[in-house]
This record gives C-alpha cells, structure tokens and sequence, in this order.
C-alpha cells in the first residue's frame, strides 16, 4: 500500500521557490517565484518556499526578509516554508547513507592538484573531469584521514547517460561521464547545494521544479544524487529562458542591481509587475498583452513558453504601469500617491485634485509622475532666454505677457477654468499670434520647454498663482 505521502506526490502538484538569500530578489527570481505560484494555483497545488541559505557566509537574514516581503507585496503567498540552515541533520543522514554504501567517498586531493589536472587535460584536449583518483581509498583509512587531513565528498558518479522531461525544451539528455565525480559537500555538515536540492525536493514531496535556465546543468547532477540516494526523481522539470536586456545581451548591471522593493518604491504597482513578468518568455493566446492575475492562473501553460531568451524592456514596465495606475480606483490612486509624493503638495488638496485631474490620462509611473507636477507645486527655475518665442525679441514676450497679466487679472475667479481662460485670451492671440502669446505664457507657468499648454497649467495653478508666476516672468525679462 502506498505511504500517504506517497500518493501525494503521485497526485497533487508539489512546486517550490527556492531562492538563496544571498541578495536581494530580482527580476528574474521573482519571475520563477511567479510561474511555480501559477502552476500550483493552476493545479490546486501547494507552492513551497525554501530558503536555500547553506552557504552561510554569504547569506544574510536581511535578503531572507526582503525576500518574503517582495513576495507578500506581489501577492504571491506561499503554503509551506522551509530553511536549509535548519535541516542539517537531513543532509548528514544522506550523506552517511551515502558514504557508507560506497556511492560517494572522501576526496583528498588538494586544491593546486586538482589545478593541474584539470590543465593536463584540457590542454590534451579532453574536458575537464576528476580522474577519481580518491575513489579507490578503503573506507577505514578514509575515515581515519577525514580526522586529520582535509577532506571533501564526492559522488561517484556512474558512466551512463540520464535524460528528463523538460516542459519547455522536451527530453533533455546529458553524458554523466562528460561531468565526473561532483563534489557533493565540503564535510558532513557542509552540504553543497546539488545534494541539499535533492534531499529536500525528495523530502518535501516536489513534483515539478520550475526554475531558470542557469540551473539546467545541474538538473542532470542533481538527478544522479537521486539516484544514489534512491530516491524518485521530479515528475518534470522546467528551466525558464533566460533574461535578456534590449540588446538581447546578458542584462545590465542596473537592471540586475534592481530589487523588487525598489519597483515598489518607486510607485510601480504589484498588478503592473505581475504583468509584466508572466510576460517574460511566456504569451498567452491571441497575444494579449494585459491579464488579471486570474486569467494568467487560467491561462497559463509551458507549452507556450520560450525556449530563447525573453528580452526585459524597462519602457514595456513603464507603458504596463501607466496601464493599471489608469486603472486603479481614484481612492486608490491617492493612497499610492500620498506615500510617494511630498506632503505640502497634497495638502493643496484642491490643487492637487487639479493637476491630478489634468495628468491622469498620461500617467506612467509615480516617479515620472514626480518629475511632470513639481512645476505645480513649486515655483519653476528656469533661464529668461526660454520665454522667447523662436527668434522674437525678449521684450516682445515682455509686452506680450504683460497684456496677458492685464486680461487674466479681470477673468473671474470662478471662470478660471481652461476654456475661460482661453477665451479671454484670444483676441490677444489673434493680434499677436498664437506662438507669440502661448510659448512664453506657458514658460511663465511651467519653466519648461514641455508641460501641458498655458490653460490647463493656468486652470490647475489657479487664478492668483499664475499671475504670479507671470510677474515673475516679467520681472524676469525687465
Ligand atoms: N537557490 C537557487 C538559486 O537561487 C535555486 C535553486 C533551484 O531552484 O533549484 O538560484
């Protein structure tokens, strides 16, 4: 009779998210974390996080926490979560068993050996493989030198071929005897990450492992450990194409140096990210480019994810943003906002609900969102040669919007809206032309060379704002 445990495997989808909290999450991390959450919530399965922090000098508790809290801010829960720092005992237990039946031993060899060796061969022309030269030492005297010298554990790895089922690529094949004996861990207590992934994905039940395309040469390793240690091996793997920047290069630095959090911090939204990273390498049908985390639940499938690179465009983020910021209910849009915008801004609440009446159509992102109202909110610096239109003289704009200041003074508060505005200043366009009149006008309110035309910045600044901010300029030009 088949163990409970047992029947779980062979039925319910078991994923795990393995990160190694040695930086923070990524881009790509976080996309691996997002196709194991969907094809378990696909499949009414349980989505497992393990912390992979055997390498104790480089992970810190710090990443583990940034880690958890991208994860809980993208929505991506998990069922289960497990630390490698913690199931020592585990991998001691596997690692006896293991040298004990002779499939792995001791190896002595020191470093500068092990050099030379791989140089002899190489430059012979072979690959570089352990020559097994520690293999054949009897298991007492091994023993007896593992107190006194040295040592680390390797498999013995056998001289056969292993294949797996890849979702993505098919049946992958790989020559063991092309990679030799592995070093498995560095002491009894210091297992190396190909022989702890194996002991847990067999220990907590995993059934598929979804994880990127950097990992695919360690899937064969990882698929003789098994073997040894007689275990079952995963029902399928799938390694995720990799992530290229737009020159379809390895991606940058700053790109690489971007955490999840910082997409946070800068106002992108969990539903935009989402979005964008189910985007990399996979298309739903019909290719649509915008879907609900429900619908990539549904929609999701390996078959049609890539096998070549995806290719990360930081403006498709930014296009995706401004798609769900539009989106987003009025009250929520000003709670985002009113985190990431300074106070004194918000506190003009009638200008704000102005200004941000005016820019909601064109919203991209909170951070450029930033950059286009500051004029609003703060008085513009800019160079006087700016207020002129093409070649016309300074003092043209000087007159020019001194008239302007003498019209708008006399527009009622309450018809200081973009058409009011506009009609009172017509003849005066009309008499001086259009250009004339509106570039330094609009200078005078924004200090820029682009910003919204001269009515909707004078509707949202308000009536005594932009006769100021006229005078200014005529000051300016005096
Ligand atoms: N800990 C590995 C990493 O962060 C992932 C290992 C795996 O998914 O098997 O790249």
């Amino acid at each position: 009779m088949m163990s409970a445990a047992k029947k779980m495997k062979a039925n319910g989808v078991r994923v795990r998210f393995a990160p190694s909290p040695t930086g923070k999450m990524h881009l790509g991390t976080a996309r691996a974390a997002l196709f194991n959450w969907l094809y378990a919530r696909q499949h009414g399965g349980a989505f497992i996080l393990r912390m992979e922090d055997t390498d104790r000098a480089r992970s810190e508790k710090a990443y583990e926490e940034s880690i958890l809290e991208g994860l809980k801010w993208l929505g991506l829960h998990w069922d289960e979560l497990y630390r490698q720092s913690e199931r020592t005992a585990r991998y001691v237990l596997h690692l006896k068993s293991l040298l004990a039946s002779g499939k792995a031993y001791r190896c002595f060899c020191s470093p500068d050996e092990l050099e030379a060796e791989k140089e002899a061969q190489v430059a012979a022309g072979f690959p570089p493989v352990y020559s097994g030269k520690c293999r054949g030492i009897a298991k007492d005297e091994s023993e007896g030198r593992a107190k006194r010298e040295r040592s680390v554990i390797r498999l013995h790895m056998p001289d056969k071929k292993v294949s797996f089922e890849d979702l993505i690529r098919g049946e992958v094949v790989f020559d063991l005897a092309l990679i030799g004996d592995i070093v498995i861990a560095k002491g009894l207590e210091e297992p190396l990450y190909n022989f702890a992934v194996v002991v847990d994905d067999e220990e907590m039940k995993i059934t598929h492992v979804i994880r990127g395309e950097d990992h695919i040469s360690n899937t064969p390793k990882q698929i003789a450990v098994a073997e040894a240690l007689g275990f079952s091996v995963p029902r399928a793997f799938a390694h995720l194409p990799l992530i290229l920047g737009p020159d379809r290069k390895k991606l940058s630095k700053r790109d690489l140096a971007k955490s999840i959090l910082d997409y946070r911090d800068e106002g992108y939204l969990p539903s935009a990210l989402l979005n964008f990273l189910v985007l990399l390498g996979w298309h739903p049908k019909g290719d649509k480019e915008t879907l609900s985390v429900d619908e990539m639940v549904r929609e999701f499938s390996f078959d049609r994810v890539q096998k070549s690179g995806a290719v990360m465009d930081a403006e498709k983020l930014e296009w995706m943003n401004g798609h769900y910021l539009r989106a987003l209910p009025e009250g929520d849009l000003r709670a985002l906002l009113a985190t990431r915008l300074p106070r004194e801004w918000l506190a003009e609440e009638e200008k704000f609900e102005r200004v941000l009446r005016l820019e909601r159509e064109r919203l991209k992102g909170v951070a450029s969102l930033k950059e286009e109202i500051s004029f609003f909110f703060e008085t513009p610096e800019y160079d006087v040669k700016m207020l002129a239109w093409k070649d016309s003289p300074l003092k043209s704009a000087r007159a020019v919007l001194k008239k302007a200041y003498a019209i708008l003074a006399k527009v009622r508060e309450s018809d200081f809206k973009k058409e009011g505005v506009a009609l009172a200043l017509a003849p005066l366009a009309a008499e001086y032309g259009k250009g004339e009149l509106y570039w330094p006008l609009r200078v005078a309110l924004s200090g820029r060379k682009a910003s919204p035309g001269p009515f909707e910045c004078a509707e949202a600044l308000g009536k005594a704002e932009t006769l100021r901010r006229i005078t200014i300029a005529i000051e300016k030009l005096s």
